[in-house]
């Protein structure tokens, strides 16, 4: 089965290349800011739901008055697909899984996509619409050979780095079937435990990085508004926050293939049954870690790999569960690293009976065959704390 693969890079533009990129960026953000606002005032002054069709279609008459002639001057697929992505967050608003669409900024990371129409790839070098010459990528890896892209995004982050990424359709062969299963929680101590009792990961390994970046926000804080400096000290600060984002990802990048390629079947709890724990020492764990985004990487490579991820959507009291019993504790603090179950006395390690905890109920979710879809699966039990 062929399944779509995203390769990203980072490529160095011209100074023509960055003249076209800014006016797409602008372009593009414009749409989206423009579609959002359409939509609101469409459904706040006539309660009128408007499409992505009614959207693309004002655009395109927008495009003809006098005073928005400079939105002809990009290639037109950057701000169709801002509509698109602003039909997703609608999309994703109304059912539940997002808050409402905000304003795209002029300082956060930009970004333009480009469909099949709108570049040029001919099997080695990428043109984008509108520029005469190649992007300067650089290749860290190959993209498989004969492969066709489908989209193209281009970014740029708030440190000034310029990013492609290419989607393509390619075959990905399923691994051959374990008989291993594993329950993963995330931790306080360590980053993720694994119902096997490994630990993974040491929150020390971005401490340096982290204490650099709180030196550079405080000189940050220091300089004077509109002052050269302050501009440096801005650019070093989110130089800093990409290269604390890069490592992190690099690195859950690498555990999210080994999990997957070590286990048939992941059971995990979903990035909104954490967020239901409104604790700020958990709190700042989980944006640390990037929960959400290691679930998606989880969740894309069961996809790729013919294994199984069984996420709980719903609140299950995975720490204050004794796995042995399943007595349910009253209450458990933060503090409480070890605990013994009163009725059947036994000892626990909190982070790993939680993590037993949650491989038990994902296994029971699948024992019950709601997990027809990977990734889908809902717990059947748990009271809410
Ligand atoms: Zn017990």
């Amino acid at each position: 089965m062929k399944q779509k693969r995203a390769y990203k890079y980072r490529f160095y533009p011209t100074d023509e290349q960055k003249q076209i990129l800014a006016r797409t960026f602008g372009c593009a953000r414009f749409a989206y800011n423009w579609g959002l606002r359409l939509r609101t005032d469409a459904y706040y002054q006539e309660h009128k739901r408007v499409s992505y069709a009614d959207t693309s279609t004002a655009l395109t008459e927008l495009k003809r008055q006098p005073e928005y002639v400079w939105l002809n001057e990009v290639s037109s697929v950057p701000p169709q697909q801002a509509l698109r992505h602003l039909d997703r967050a609608f999309r994703n608003f109304f059912e539940g899984r997002a808050n409402y669409p905000t304003f795209k900024k002029r300082h956060g990371i930009q970004s333009a996509e480009y469909t099949a129409s709108a570049f040029k790839w001919d099997g080695k070098q990428l043109t984008l619409a509108k520029m005469d010459e190649p992007l300067d990528i650089i290749w860290s890896r190959p993209l498989p050979k004969g492969c066709k892209p489908t989209t193209v995004t281009i970014t740029k982050d708030t440190a000034n780095r310029y990013f492609v990424c290419i989607l393509v359709e390619e075959e990905i062969k399923s691994l051959p079937v374990l008989n291993k299963q594993v329950g993963l929680d995330l931790g306080l101590k360590s980053m993720v435990i694994l119902s096997t009792g490994e630990t993974i990961g040491n929150p020390k390994y971005f401490l340096k990085d982290e204490k650099k970046l709180a030196k550079a926000q405080r000189r940050l804080a220091k300089k004077q508004k509109g002052s050269k400096n302050r501009a440096k000290a801005r650019l070093k600060v989110a130089r800093l926050h990409a290269k604390i984002a890069d490592r992190r990802r690099d690195y859950q990048q690498k555990l999210s293939t080994r999990i997957i390629r070590e286990n048939q079947v992941v059971c995990i709890e979903s990035l909104s049954v954490k967020n239901m724990v409104k604790n700020r020492k958990l709190a700042k764990a989980i944006s640390d870690v990037g929960w959400g985004e290691f679930v998606r990487q989880l969740e894309y490579k069961a996809n790729w790999y013919g294994r199984m991820l069984i996420k709980i959507d719903m609140f299950y009291p995975s720490s204050k569960r004794c796995h042995s019993c399943g007595h349910v504790l009253d209450s458990l603090s933060l503090d409480e690293r070890f605990w013994m179950c009163p009725q059947c006395h036994t000892f626990h390690d909190r982070d790993m009976n939680a993590a037993k905890n949650v491989l038990a109920a994902g296994l029971a979710v699948a024992a019950c065959g709601e997990a027809v879809r990977p990734g889908r699966a809902k717990a059947l039990s748990g009271k809410p704390q």
